[in-house]
């Protein structure tokens, strides 16, 4: 006989197999990231279909077989009714899917990325956050999940001198630490130009505190310099992993 786990679990990815299964890539609570193949689901007469769709946090049940874990229950807990109405939401419910999944590897329980993914979901779910925030929020998950990988940058003072900041000429490059002052960025000769409008809300986002960040005015000047800081910081992070 097989054991039977249950768990509940973020469905982030989903993949077709064969003429009717398909593969859901899904964070647990319990196991951490796993594979696991759903048999027969893209029948219309699957049991298991009401309970898996991508971003629904779902109670689900599977076994360890040879090859594969398959599920064999899946009951919904949190369809996210109100990200799915949105194509500006789920782009960022896409992004951070894909980041999560490219960056989180382990098949282990970590009740910090648990509750990450939470937070966030329960963010984008939320009606009353205007478009104008969408992109706030893949960066507050982005930031959030590298430190809690061990990437959380310096911010307050020279990663390599340890002076304190001064307003201007800074520079961010994660391979020394993450903040640089222009003379230390003189020597190793690499690091991005980064604004200290751009560091306080980098700082505000580490501090974990979305209801603060909710209220920040942000300009679309300080969010395009955010964008670009932060695909430089997770490329560096995917060049370190690889
Ligand atoms: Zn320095």
């Amino acid at each position: 006989m097989f054991t039977h786990y249950r768990t509940q679990g973020f469905i982030l990815k989903k993949t077709d197999q064969g003429e009717t299964d398909r593969v859901f890539t899904v964070f647990t609570s319990d196991f951490g990231k796993l594979e696991l193949l759903a048999k027969a689901v893209r029948k219309i007469k699957s049991k298991l279909r009401a309970g898996l769709e991508i971003f629904y946090l779902s109670e689900i049940e599977f076994i360890q077989g040879k090859a594969y874990k398959t599920l064999t229950d899946a009951i919904l807990v949190d369809n996210f009714k109100n990200l799915r109405k949105s194509l500006g939401k789920l782009a960022v419910a896409y992004k951070i899917s894909e980041v999560f999944d490219n960056l989180v590897r382990g098949q282990e329980a970590d009740e910090k990325l648990w509750q990450l993914l939470n937070e966030n979901f329960k963010i984008l779910n939320n009606p009353r956050i205007p478009p104008a925030k969408y992109q706030v929020i893949y960066h507050y998950f982005l930031w959030n999940l590298l430190s809690i990988l061990g990437y959380k940058p310096e911010l307050y003072r020279c990663s390599s001198c340890q002076k304190k900041l001064t307003p201007e000429n800074n520079f961010f490059n994660l391979k020394e630490g993450g903040l640089l002052c222009g003379q230390c960025k003189g020597k190793v000769k690499s690091g991005r130009p980064i604004e200290l409008n751009v560091i306080k809300i980098i700082r505000i986002i580490l501090k974990r505190d979305w209801t603060m960040l909710e209220k920040l005015k942000i300009e679309n000047s300080d969010l395009k310099s955010l964008s670009t800081i932060s695909s430089h910081y997770l490329s560096e992070v995917l060049r370190q992993t690889q």
